[in-house]
């Protein structure tokens, strides 16, 4: 069976800096494949470029068998891959469930149309839009706030608030820029159920997160970027024990 995400020998130079350098990988489907390395390893590059933020410098993304080097931006979503980013990108002006319907528009193919024949449709696109965002919130645990606005939510609620817009959108594969970033323990042990019952439901993740503790309970393999260049890859027992990464990453712990 073919991958569902495949990248071949991706790199990216910014000026004259290489951030990513002939990194290559596959996401199988219903996996979850961590990310991991230092900060400024790379691992924020690569997910813009699988997610068609910024195309690759030299390399080849596929996603379904498809070469994704000609498709849109704009059409990611609909193919079945949706991101979250490092830095939270909410509306603080639009409620809750607008911030999650957000992540629809994408996928709905009258919206853009809302004119004679087609506003009956619209109208009822419209009406399965809310029903799918109301059971992405019931899902991360946010429905009682699904009309408070996003700005008046505290930091953890609005990472889960972003996993339900990446969500609503049904992807195939969900993108994940540091989704724990910020989170306190309880937070982040949400957050990984959360990750893992998506995972159950049929979605691969690829995942960037510095949690390590979160990386080794919910990742089936990881891949470590250093300095651009892919270090390592395994399970993440494997990984644990890998002196290489060590080195680079994760430190023997006496310091
Ligand atoms: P990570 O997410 O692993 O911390 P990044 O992918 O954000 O790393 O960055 C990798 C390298 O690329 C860093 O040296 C960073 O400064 C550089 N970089 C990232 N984005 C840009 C950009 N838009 N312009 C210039 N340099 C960038
Ligand atoms: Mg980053």
């Amino acid at each position: 069976m073919t991958a569902l995400l495949e990248v071949h020998n991706l790199s990216r130079d910014f000026g004259g800096v290489r951030a990513v350098n002939q990194v290559h990988f596959e996401v199988k489907s219903g996996e979850i494949l961590a990310l991991i390395g230092p900060n400024g390893a790379g691992k924020s590059t690569v997910l813009n470029m699988v997610s068609g933020v910024i195309p690759p410098s030299e390399g080849e993304i596929r996603f379904a068998g498809q070469a994704m080097a000609s498709v849109a931006g704009h059409q990611y979503a609909e193919m079945g891959i949706t991101r979250t980013f490092q830095n939270l990108q909410t509306f603080d002006d639009m409620t809750v469930l607008e911030n999650v319907m957000v992540g629809m528009h994408a996928k709905t193919k009258s919206s853009l149309f809302l004119c004679g024949m087609q506003l009956t449709r619209a109208r009822e696109e419209e009406r399965l839009m809310r029903e799918q965002a109301h059971r992405w919130l019931a899902n991360v645990g946010l429905e009682s706030l699904a009309t408070w606005t996003a700005g008046s939510l505290p930091y953890g609620k609005l990472r889960l608030m972003e996993i339900a817009r990446a969500m609503v959108a049904e992807p195939r594969l969900l993108l994940l820029d540091e989704p724990a970033a910020g989170l306190n323990h309880t937070e982040t042990a949400e957050m990984s159920s959360m990750l893992q019952s998506i995972r159950t439901n049929g979605t691969a993740i690829l995942l960037v997160e510095h949690d390590m503790d979160m990386i080794m309970n919910i990742a089936d393999r990881i891949v470590v970027l250093d300095q651009g260049a892919k270090i390592a890859e395994g399970t993440p027992r494997e990984i644990q024990e890998n002196p290489a990464v060590i080195a680079a990453y994760l430190g023997t712990g006496e310091e």
